[in-house]
């Protein structure tokens, strides 16, 4: 068990949507640089990205970096070899990514290329990046 390691989820199909809301996001994740919207009236983070603060209703938003993160939460997918997955497809781990300095915020992403033995709740994780077909996308490592 100790040799098996999550992997990449394939991205090469997927198509973000991105609009004038999200685009900061996307515009940082492509230098490989994660950021985190708050809001420029109350200063709270907020998620997903959008026009509305939905504790002020603020339109104003500023974009800051993410801080450390780490496994809030985590779940192990095995993708059955009846499906045509290779050995080194096999297994997703997706996981809900806290940012303490981000007031908790919480992203979904996958954990990739590290031991599963390695992946517990409240360890860090630094972000490494998947390309699809018009975003770099965040993933993580357990660090
Ligand atoms: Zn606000």
């Amino acid at each position: 068990m100790d040799s098996e390691v999550s992997t990449r989820p394939d991205l090469s199909n997927l198509e973000v949507p991105i609009d004038s809301w999200t685009s900061p996001f996307w515009e940082a994740a492509a230098a490989h640089r994660l950021v985190l919207p708050r809001c420029g009236d109350c200063q709270r983070f907020r998620w997903p990205p959008g026009p509305f603060c939905a504790h002020c209703c603020s339109q104003r938003v500023e974009w800051l970096p993410a801080g450390t993160g780490r496994v809030y939460s985590y779940t192990i997918l095995r993708k059955s070899r009846a499906t045509g997955a290779s050995d080194s497809s096999r297994l997703v781990v997706p996981a809900l990514i806290e940012f303490p300095e981000a007031g908790g915020l919480r992203l979904l992403a996958a954990i990739v290329d590290t031991p599963l033995s390695s992946i517990r709740i409240g360890v860090l994780v630094e972000p490494d990046w998947s390309q699809a077909v018009n975003a770099t996308v965040p993933v993580f490592k357990v660090r």
